[in-house]
């Protein structure tokens, strides 16, 4: 199921690793590659489940069409607006995260090279 774009009605197959993908966000979150480009798409209708390829040089109005069902796959997007907003969450709690271990490092490298006042406060403690 690909959570960026809610409707979408066809897969695509990217031709770098041969995968079956909704869109290019989600074939970016499990390959480390960038998605190839292609004149020949591949597509997989979401409907009849049927595979097609479309020339996409000469790409036009009726090529919309999945050639089996009529099913209209290139439509508008619905993009989730929560999506975003989630990600920009985990990047805050990533950033503090980083910045504890940091700190966190520092203390342990006091804790192992004490100098001489440093010790005698802990002895008294
Ligand atoms: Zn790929
Ligand atoms: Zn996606
Ligand atoms: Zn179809």
């Amino acid at each position: 199921m690909c959570k960026h774009i809610l409707n979408a009605q066809v897969s695509i197959r990217a031709p770098c690793c041969k995968q079956w993908y909704d869109c290019s966000e989600c074939h970016a979150e499990k390959q480390t590659h960038k998605l190839v480009k292609t004149m020949e798409m591949g597509f997989l209708c979401k409907k009849c489940k049927k595979a097609f390829y479309k020339d996409m040089e000469k790409y036009e109005e009726s090529d919309e069409f999945c050639p089996y069902c009529d099913n209209h796959y290139v439509i508008e997007a619905k993009i989730p607006h929560a999506v975003v907003g989630v990600e920009g969450e985990d990047a805050r709690i990533d950033a503090r995260m980083l910045k504890d271990e940091r700190v966190k490092a520092k203390n342990n490298h006091s804790v192992f090279e004490l100098d001489p006042d440093e010790e005698a406060a802990l002895l008294d403690f």
